[in-house]
């Protein structure tokens, strides 16, 4: 053996050998030989000081080191009844051992775990009966307790429970002065103060008062004191006692002019942490009313808006200008929206008024009841201060609650609810498998059969058998000879209202025509342009033509394209020669599109506020740009210099306009007419729903949502039209009213913009537009009436700013790319142009709207290769796909995904014509048109949200999902559930596309319900077209997706289809309105093209779910599926994310922008945060001190 390795065995030996004499000593009480403990813990000291590896050996977790060590001082504590023994001494002795001890945050560890917190507690109790107690061995002790008490989460109730609060407090008291023992004795209380209840407590007994005269007045003596005085002093306040103590002494004032003298003298920024210190103080009195009050009493915010605005050059003082942004916002006095009511400004009067629900609530308001603020709601001087010791423990527990545990209900029922004899009325709806379709199907090729189903009541059971497709498939193979097909019985097209042409005014009067010098959307009107810019329109046209032609994925749209070539050279000719341009012709590249048309259709449109305009975006048609899109990257203090305009509103009232310049609550005259120094506003179009517009500054309007109509609520969606703006000058748009929490729009995502002097000139396209965006909670008052009944809500504004390009110019503003019910009324019309004879496209009406328009079904599928029984029978036994959207208005990217689907499937593509071929698709395109006609954001007219009534719907208020469902009853019952059910829908606050799906093991391993072994053997099909969608569709993020089945959505269509209907693959396909973070579009904004592109897809990966499979025999699809996806245990090893909420997930970036953010704990999760939260790193670094609770 050689030497080295010797030493150490020795010096290890030795340590342990001390130990163990020390460890005797504690057991035969020999202690009392002072002199012998004392050498003996002088030796191990050395060997720790010296050699690195006795330390570690003493604090090793199989060594009794520690044990050791706490055995001695307690037994010296508890032995001080004995006269004899100098214990102080031996205390005295121990302590610089434990300084070097726990000189490392791990053996702190240690000594916690081994309970030596509490022996320190004793030693204070027992030192402190001395009177006067040891300055020397209260100094030790405090220090030893600042350093252990960040350590220990039970700290706070340790101290309690020994007595120890008062002691430090007392000692305290007595030693204002001695600057030495009072430190040691600020960093212990600072670690007490973090607790709710021993703040409550200190409070109690003078602690708050004695703060305040530890630190004030001004003086530059004793930072450091004053640091961890201030510390102490915000832990304290956070208690809404001690912040009411604080105001009743009058001391709101004393901290703004010590702040201020602290800004005015700290002029090197030396002692920030004592300023921030001060800021901390005042945020946490502000928490409170009368802390909000005292400080407007007292000029804090002129002081503090005119210190920050000193602070703003300098980066550093970030955190100093964050906190007082954060407390002037508090301390805004709290407006009211400028409205009469909350109340939607239209009203719509319902066949009648459910008993209970948001509805009832509404119509049952008093009224006079000023539902806009109520003061009221400012209860929080009431609230109790509680003890929340215990708060770790319950963390996260909030998570998972809303995750379905009862395993009945996630045992799917598949028996429909209703009787057949109800339900067989739908067999009209299924043509294609009735039992003499062969007939018909060759007889009425270009037919389509309009079948209105009023009501439920108005269904009366026909007689007619339905076989069920087994014996259909017999009977048609018993027949040898097929009968020739009939004649066929021309039917009419699909039915819309009549045309009523006297009441419908095309928007775009005459006066504004003339003003604006653009063409009237009737089409009727020319423009007259000099040719030079008719030709650069020819050229512009054809550029994104070529480009539009090399798009790889649009093989449908190329050929589209090549017709259009032709004749855009006929098209080219006529413009050569008379330059005379009429609106910008589309058509060569939106064959779906044609403005004629549209105007038709909104004429059989009916809306609530019978709008006669049409919008000129919707009206010209949106042709996708080529250029990208990138996501808009965050300017450094955008938000904070948003509020600062804000709060100046306050400080220089002189400069504030409020002059109200469009109001929907004026209906003779909302457009308010003024000698052109404002901008002119309206959206009384079909999908708009500006309520207000507030011009604020000369540059800055307010812009008020309407709420869903028979609602209060609801706001986010918009879409309104600007016009009579300048060029070279900035505008800002607030809309503040907007209802979310958070946005996309914090995180890249820009408005859209459509300009008609660009569509004109041959760009009619929706971009991406707006500078300086952001999203962030302000200072309008939310009544609990206009918040379900929930209190502390609060309103958001999301502002934007825009540089017009063009004078003269009509610009229209969206949340997302507009898609009216007429435009899907165009687009189905015009679907039926690309009918051949190979495809079978049948649009029914499936019912009546509340208000009036008709909700279409689709019907896609190819004809049958022949009347042959063997085609036939394939025909028929075709599964079913069956697809909806468009339930929720303001989610219009489901629509665009919807068109791209439907234009995909009535393709000439070998790939369209293979899936026609694989299945039947029933598409019922816009679950929720009264919602879209009338510019709302989530409901129906009946002012709900109707993807919360697939449980039970009801004829007269549900009639969309009423029909809807009862055909899928329908198909239950005749055993044709469909193999696929999706629902499109538009997510505002995740990137990407996902999907969500219901597993019964997915949720019961979410959930802390145990279950047997049955509930778990769940086949995975419900992954495959997930899965595959993750592979060919770029936007989609399988990562994203959920398949738990939660209790708030068990009456949404995806949970009811999988539940009741049994579709094991039921699910809601959410597309994100901002872009994607993954995956060829990783970091551009989303636009039609992908989306249109999403819904292509979506049919492909149907495609290959058949292909892969190569079988129509279920059960083997099954098993195939699961060898798609993998085996269970890969599965098990990675489930998707869980998300709280189906439509709006708990926020994976969450940021809490909001007002009242006081969490400075919180690690800020992304590198936004930082605007907001100071980073706790940064200032640790700064920090004087080592208390810091992040374990
Ligand atoms: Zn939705």
């Amino acid at each position: 053996m050689n030497k080295p390795k010797m030493a150490t065995e020795k010096g290890n030996s030795r340590v342990l050998m001390l130990l163990g004499q020390l460890e005797r000593m504690n057991g035969e009480a020999m202690v009392r030989d002072v002199e012998m403990a004392r050498q003996v813990t002088t030796k191990i000291l050395h060997l720790i000081q010296t050699q690195e590896k006795s330390g570690k050996e003493v604090m090793s977790k199989s060594s009794s080191g520690m044990e050791v060590i706490l055995a001695s001082l307690e037994i010296n504590n508890t032995s001080v009844s004995n006269p004899m023994l100098n214990y102080i001494s031996l205390q005295l002795m121990l302590f610089p051992w434990l300084f070097c001890v726990l000189g490392r945050g791990r053996r702190v560890g240690v000594f916690v775990s081994k309970g030596g917190t509490g022996i320190l507690f004793q030693i204070l109790i027992t030192a402190s009966k001395d009177l006067p107690p040891s300055e020397e061995l209260m100094l030790q002790l405090h220090s030893l307790l600042a350093k252990v008490g960040p350590k220990d989460r039970k700290f706070g109730v340790k101290a309690r429970l020994s007595g120890a609060l008062n002691v430090t407090i007392s000692l305290m008291k007595q030693n204002l002065q001695n600057t030495k023992l009072l430190l040691p004795c600020l960093q212990v209380l600072r670690v007490y103060s973090t607790n709710s209840v021993n703040a409550i407590s200190l409070g109690k007994n003078g602690v708050v008062e004695l703060m305040f005269k530890i630190i004030g007045p001004y003086c530059k003596k004793n930072t450091s004191l004053l640091k961890v005085a201030l510390d102490a002093l915000g832990a304290l306040l956070k208690s809404k006692t001690n912040a009411r103590r604080a105001v009743d002494g009058g001391h709101v004032p004393v901290l703004l002019s010590l702040y201020l003298d602290w800004h005015r003298n700290d002029t090197r920024h030396r002692h920030m942490l004592i300023r921030k210190g001060l800021l901390v103080c005042l945020r946490n009195i502000t928490n409170i009313k009368l802390g909000r009050k005292a400080f407007i009493e007292a000029d804090g915010m002129r002081i503090l808006y005119n210190s920050s605005t000193e602070c703003l050059p300098v980066r550093t003082l970030d955190p100093l200008v964050n906190t007082s942004s954060l407390i002037m916002r508090k301390c805004f006095p709290k407006n009211r929206l400028p409205l009469p009511t909350i109340k939607s400004a239209f009203h719509y009067q319902l066949p009648h008024v459910p008993a209970v629900g948001p509805v009832a609530q509404l119509y049952s308001q008093p009224p006079g009841v000023d539902d806009v603020v109520d003061e009221s709601d400012d209860n929080e001087e009431t609230e109790a201060d509680s003890d929340t010791e215990n708060e770790e423990d319950e963390k996260d527990h909030h998570s998972n609650d809303d995750i379905e545990t009862d395993l009945n209900k996630l045992h799917p029922k598949k028996s429909p609810g209703r009787p057949f004899e109800e339900l067989r009325v739908y067999e009209r709806f299924f043509l294609e498998l009735s039992e003499d379709f062969q007939v018909s199907v060759f007889s009425s090729t270009r037919s389509t059969r309009p079948i209105v189903v009023p009501t439920a009541q108005a269904l009366s059971p026909k007689s007619i058998p339905i076989p069920n497709s087994q014996e259909d498939c017999k009977s048609i193979k018993g027949q040898h000879t097929q009968p020739p097909p009939s004649a066929p019985t021309p039917t009419p097209p699909v039915p819309l209202t009549p045309l009523e042409l006297d009441t419908i005014h095309l928007t775009k009067d005459q006066d504004k025509k003339e003003e604006a010098n653009i063409p009237t959307p009737d089409g009727h009107t020319t423009f007259t342009r000099p040719p030079s810019q008719g030709q650069r329109i020819e050229q512009e046209l054809a550029h994104a033509l070529e480009c539009a032609s090399l798009e790889e994925d649009r093989a449908l749209n190329a050929e589209e394209g090549l017709k259009g070539v032709k004749q855009e050279e006929g098209a080219e000719d006529e413009a050569g020669e008379g330059a005379v341009l009429e609106v910008p012709d589309t058509a060569l590249l939106l064959p779906l599109h044609d403005p004629d048309l549209y105007v038709e259709m909104v004429k059989g449109t009916h809306s609530v506020p019978q709008y006669a305009e049409v919008a000129y975006p919707d009206y010209f048609g949106h042709v996708a740009p080529t250029f990208r899109e990138p996501l808009l990257e965050r300017v450094y203090g955008v938000q904070r210099s948003k509020i600062f305009q804000d709060i100046e509103r306050l400080i220089h009232p002189n400069d504030i306009l409020d002059k109200v310049v469009y109001d929907l609550d004026i209906p003779s005259c909302p457009v308010i007419e003024d000698n052109g120094e404002s901008l002119k506003f309206n959206s009384q179009f079909e999908s708009g729903n500006l309520r207000k517009a507030v011009q604020v500054r000369k540059y800055e309007y307010d812009l008020v949502l309407n709420s869903d109509i028979n609602s209060n609520h609801y706001h986010q969606w918009f879409y309104f039209e600007v016009s009579g703006m300048r060029v070279g000058t900035t505008y800002r748009f607030n809309l503040i009213n907007c209802e979310k929490s958070n946005s996309q729009f914090n995180y890249g995502m820009q408005v859209l913009m459509y300009s008609v002097q660009e569509a004109i000139s041959g760009r009619p396209r929706w971009v991406r537009t707006g500078t300086d965006i952001c999203y962030y909670k302000n200072h309008f008052a939310r009544s609990s009436i206009a918040a379900g009944g929930q209190k502390g809500k609060s309103y958001y504004t999301m502002t934007f700013s825009k540089n017009f390009s063009h004078k003269d110019d009509v610009c229209y503003f969206a949340y997302h790319y507009p898609y009216t019910y007429s435009t899907l009324k165009m687009h189905l019309s015009k679907l039926e142009a690309l009918r051949t004879p190979q495809i079978y496209l049948r649009q029914d009406v499936l019912c009546e709207t509340l208000g009036g328009n008709s909700c279409p079904l689709l019907t896609i599928t190819a004809m049958p290769e022949s009347n042959s029984n063997d085609h036939i029978c394939q025909f028929r036994n075709r599964p079913l796909i069956f697809l909806s959207a468009r339930v929720h208005p303001g989610e219009t990217n489901a629509s665009w995904v919807m068109k791209g689907t439907l234009e995909f499937l009535m393709g000439t593509s070998p790939l369209a014509a293979s899936l026609r071929e694989a299945y039947i698709f029933k598409i019922v395109p816009m679950l929720n048109p009264d919602g879209v006609v009338n510019g709302n954001h989530r409901c129906s007219l009946s002012g709900e949200d109707l993807n919360r009534q697939w449980q039970n719907p009801s004829p007269e208020l549900h009639p969309t999902i009423y029909h809807t469902k009862s055909l899928l009853q329908y198909l239950a019952h005749i055993q044709r559930a469909p193999l696929v059910f999706c629902d499109y829908h538009g997510h505002s606050r995740k990137k990407n596309v996902f999907m969500y799906g219901c597993s019964v093991k997915e949720t019961v391993w979410q959930s802390s319900i145990s279950a047997t072994s049955s509930y778990l053997q769940e086949d995975l099909g419900y992954r495959a077209l997930p899965k595959i969608l993750s592979q060919i569709a770029p936007a989609f993020s399988m990562a994203s997706c959920s398949f738990v089945v939660e209790r708030s959505k068990e009456s949404t269509a995806r949970v009811v289809v999988w539940r009741e209907i049994g579709v094991q693959r039921s699910y809601t396909m959410e597309s994100t309105l901002c872009g994607c973070d993954q995956g060829k579009y990783k970091g551009l904004q989303i636009g039609t093209r992908e989306l249109e592109e999403m819904g292509a897809q979506f049919c492909m990966a149907l495609l290959r779910l058949k292909r892969l499979t190569g079988l129509r025999n279920h059960q083997h699809l099954l098993d195939l599926e699961s060898d798609i996806i993998g085996t269970q245990t890969k599965v098990a090893s990675c489930p998707t994310t869980y998300v709280m909420e189906e439509d709006e997930p708990s926020f994976l970036e969450a940021i809490d922008y909001s007002a009242e953010s006081n969490d400075e704990d919180a690690e800020p999760e992304n590198e936004h945060a930082g605007e907001v939260h100071e980073h706790p790193d940064h200032l640790d670094q700064l920090s004087d001190s080592d208390t810091n609770h992040r374990d």
